[in-house]
């Protein structure tokens, strides 16, 4: 089975290819010899309504399945905050490394028992002729004082902490990021709902 990715984020889709590894199912991004990428407004106010709007868009123009993941980080003293808005949090010319610096300047004078946030990966998986197929994983941890550098990961993951490791999500390696991540979660569950759909399709190691 061939899944068509309603993403152009590298780190998404690098991360996804690790995720389906062995499962069966190929992932392409789009652009290249592909179908060319998509602008689709992320106009929900859920995650949900986001990764439904980027699946159905895929969908709809090139007829194949398509597999949505509308993420981000929400802080729990910041009201949920930037949740959906993870992407464009802060001013617009922000890179990752800004918004990182935002998200910590917004927290400044919220102390550690506080500076708990969890993760979410919705992830929406649309075929041209099935029902989509909706799947969610998080990953609760905390926002760290100050980024700890490392090889993993991207976005906010410099920050995060994950307290089964004691350390930020950025210094994990790929597969422990997998395997406590909220994309990491949210594929298991969808590979799971294929396979109770579809018996024989979606075997996934783990
Ligand atoms: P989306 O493209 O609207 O889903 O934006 C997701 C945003 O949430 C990313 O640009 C990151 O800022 C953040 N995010 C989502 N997943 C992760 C992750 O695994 N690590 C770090 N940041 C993430």
């Amino acid at each position: 089975m061939e899944i068509l990715l309603a993403s152009t984020n590298p780190h998404k889709i690098e991360e996804f290819n690790r995720l389906f590894l062995g499962s069966g199912i190929r992932v392409m991004g789009p652009g290249g010899s592909g179908p060319a990428p998509l602008n689709v407004p992320e106009t929900g106010q859920t995650f949900l309504e986001n990764a439904m709007l980027k699946a159905l868009a895929y969908m709809e123009a090139y007829s194949i399945p398509a597999l949505a993941d509308d993420s981000g980080i929400c802080v729990d003293a910041l009201a949920g905050a930037p949740g959906v808005r993870s992407a464009r949090f802060g001013p617009p010319y922000l890179d990752d490394a800004g918004r990182v610096t935002y998200l910590l300047d917004q927290m400044r004078d919220i102390p550690p028992p506080k500076r708990t946030a969890h993760y979410v990966c919705t992830l929406v998986l649309a075929g041209p002729s099935d029902e989509p197929i909706i799947a969610t994983g998080m990953c609760y941890g905390e926002v760290a004082a100050e980024p700890h550098e490392g090889s993993t990961g991207f976005g906010y993951d410099p920050v995060f902490i994950v307290p089964s490791y004691g350390t930020t999500v950025s210094k994990l390696t790929p597969e422990q990021k997998d395997t406590v991540g909220h994309r990491g979660k949210a594929v298991r569950r969808l590979l799971h709902a294929l396979r109770q759909k579809s018996p024989g399709t979606g075997t996934l190691k783990g």
